[in-house]
């Protein structure tokens, strides 16, 4: 079946044990993330839902797929296009009082794919969004971007914030409390 961004569980005649499967773009809310929009490739990305009806009126859900996710390197701020493995289980258990049992994505028998989508493709993000691995950055001194090469202000000075460590440093290596 489609994949659409809400999915009625109660609508689907699936017996005790049957499967379905839904694919298909989705549209998804793009991720904020450090103040920063990122927006997905392809635009709406291409995913699977699987649902498998198990005893007591409950689902297992699986979904997943593979979608780029562009936006400023949080490093260097060039574009950044990263991608991102999705691949998300829930359970839906609609008769109980088990909170453990009710996914957050149901609400009155109807499947929120997109909100998961959106939180399953935050969760599988890498720590960092990079331009590329070894991202160069900024000189903190001219602005330019060291990924286009070295900017000619030379070697950064030492970072002031060290300094009393220093000169601790300096004081042990002499033996004395100063
Ligand atoms: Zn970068
Ligand atoms: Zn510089």
């Amino acid at each position: 079946m489609e994949l659409t961004p809400l999915i009625d569980l109660r609508g689907i005649g699936v017996p005790v044990g049957g499967a379905e499967r839904a694919e298909g773009p989705v549209a998804v809310e793009p991720l904020e993330l450090a103040g920063q929009t990122y927006a997905y490739r392809p635009h709406e990305p291409d995913l699977r839902l699987d649902l498998v009806r198990a005893l007591g009126a409950a689902w297992h859900l699986r979904l997943r797929g593979r979608v780029n996710v562009e936006g400023p390197c949080w490093v260097c701020l060039a574009a950044a296009d990263v991608p991102v493995d999705v691949d998300a289980t829930e359970i839906h258990e609609a008769d109980t009082d088990d909170p453990d049992m009710r996914s957050s994505y149901v609400a009155d028998g109807v499947l929120d794919v997109a909100g998961w989508a959106r939180d399953a493709v935050a969760e599988a993000l890498p720590a960092r969004i990079l331009c590329r691995e070894d991202c160069a950055g900024i000189c903190p001194r001219c602005g330019a971007n060291l990924n286009d090469g070295p900017c000619g202000c030379g070697p950064p000075e030492p970072d002031p914030r060290w300094g009393p460590l220093a000169d601790l440093a300096r004081r042990m290596q002499q033996g004395g409390d100063g």
